[in-house]
């Protein structure tokens, strides 16, 4: 028989994790204002709201933090990490943030101004955030098959490049910021972007003159899919197609806290030096001075290493196949989850899930908060409530995609930790007929509402 992917790692440190019961969880959630956000780690069984900063660093990463340099300028953690990021993605130049969104702040100061259009596919919430603040608008370029849930489609994060020329073609005015495509569409359920998309997005910017910036958060899981799905990449090796995808782009911003397998961290890449100097006035104002950024000598050096770890082949395998795990047995019970199953995460489709509660009543936070009050499962919601209002009209925004995001952290919870999970969806979805309402918004915040809103319970 073909023997089981497997985890290429055993443990040598483990954490307690703490049941509670459901009386508990309700009293919990009640007081957190049903929102997740909102819950102590101690009221929750197993986490899955997010995969960012949650993963399990190796025993190689906890030996380079205790060779951390932690000297102002200059320090040889510095190095070692621009040397690891030269190697991975090819870029020459590049500054360290504290995370993600500070990677996007500081380039964003350069490239972003108000009333400028920024194309892109499916953005993530913190882009978005970070383009709107600075009134400039994210037009969504995505392909249509990325909403249709069921249809097997290899690359569904693909940017649509019919309409990405149109904007493109009928802003000639320099009022594009940049094209920023996201690997993997963290917002369209986690899916690929293939090699061929990027290169034709790529010609687009040159012909243009538009910059094309990679929001690389999952750019190693991208690179396994490629591998896996496109033509043409079976026998290449992970490293070399991440640095063929970053070789059509002039920069990229980084979460470390995704697949650099950091708990704390980001980055920004350029290809030349005009824009790295550009951003390195903003990095010193934001960040830090442009050789540490954000971030201790010890958490470069873990990142460094971090780098090459989530990019290897029987680690990616291990780690999407967890995934796909969960998925195939949740499918098995006949919840409808979204498919192809995403890198990080398995996504429930929750206008299927619960198509009797109206989408005013956020159904996928309605089932989100239905699977902790049920086995203390803590996912998150992708959907209405995150999409916030339109920063114009003010009205509430209400994507195709209605979700629960299922997250999975990095080299954390094993296969029965999922079987558990599955099992807990499972028994919600029996007794899907009476959850009867959704949630209203008593309290929001004007922009990124999802993390602080309170809810109450119709
Ligand atoms: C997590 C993430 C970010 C933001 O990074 P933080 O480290 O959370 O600030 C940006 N883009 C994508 C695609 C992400 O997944």
């Amino acid at each position: 028989m073909d023997l089981p992917f497997t985890e290429p790692f055993k443990i040598k440190m483990v954490e307690n994790i703490y049941r509670s019961t459901k009386e508990q969880r309700e009293s919990w959630i009640k007081d957190a204002s049903f929102n997740l956000f909102n819950l102590k780690s101690e009221q929750v069984f197993i986490d899955l709201l997010t995969d960012s900063g949650t993963g399990a660093m190796s025993d190689k990463q906890w030996s380079a933090m205790m060779l951390g340099d932690e000297s102002y300028a200059g320090a040889s953690s510095y190095y070692k990490l621009k040397d690891a990021i030269k190697d991975i993605t090819g870029f020459n130049f590049f500054l360290p943030t504290h995370q993600g969104r500070a990677a996007e702040n500081v380039l964003f100061s350069v490239l972003v101004k108000e009333g400028d259009l920024v194309p892109g596919n499916s953005h993530f919430d913190t882009t978005k955030g970070h383009i709107e603040f600075r009134k400039a608008i994210a037009v969504d370029c995505t392909i249509d098959a990325a909403v249709d849930t069921t249809t097997w489609h290899p690359f569904k994060g693909n940017v649509d490049i019919e309409k990405l020329e149109n904007v493109l073609k009928t802003n000639p005015s320099g009022n594009i910021s940049c094209i920023i495509v996201t690997v993997t569409n963290n917002t369209a359920g986690g899916q690929p972007v293939s090699m061929a998309n990027l290169r034709e997005v790529g010609k687009l910017s040159r012909k243009y003159g538009v910059k094309f910036i990679i929001d690389s958060a999952r750019f190693a899981e991208n690179a396994y899919f490629i591998k896996l799905r496109e033509d043409g990449y079976a026998d290449k090796d992970i490293r070399d197609i991440a640095r063929e995808m970053f070789s059509y782009a002039d920069g990229m911003t980084m979460s470390s806290k995704k697949d650099a397998i950091v708990n704390m961290g980001g980055f920004i890449g350029f290809r030349e030096e005009e824009l790295f100097r550009q951003a390195s006035t903003y990095n010193i104002i934001y960040e830090g001075f442009i050789t540490y950024g954000g971030m201790s000598g010890r958490d470069m050096n873990a990142l460094a290493q971090g780098l090459y770890e989530g990019t290897e082949l029987l680690y990616l395998e291990s780690r999407i196949n967890q995934v796909s795990r969960l998925g195939t047995r949740m499918k098995e019970y006949g919840i409808p989850v979204l498919e192809p199953f995403g890198g990080h995460a398995v996504f429930i489709d929750a206008k299927k899930f619960l198509p009797h509660i109206p989408i005013e009543e956020f159904p996928a936070q309605t089932l989100a908060l239905e699977l902790y009050t049920e086995g203390g499962v803590r996912g998150a919601e992708i959907g209405a409530l995150m999409a916030d209002r339109d920063p114009i009209t003010r009205q509430n925004r209400y994507p195709e995609l209605e979700t629960v995001r299922l997250a999975l952290p990095r080299r954390v919870y094993t296969d029965n930790h999922m079987n558990y999970v599955a099992a807990v969806v499972r028994n919600v979805f029996e007794r899907r007929e009476q959850i009867k309402r959704g949630v209203k918004i008593s309290w929001e915040a004007p922009i990124m509402r999802h993390f602080t809103v309170r809810l109450e319970r119709y």
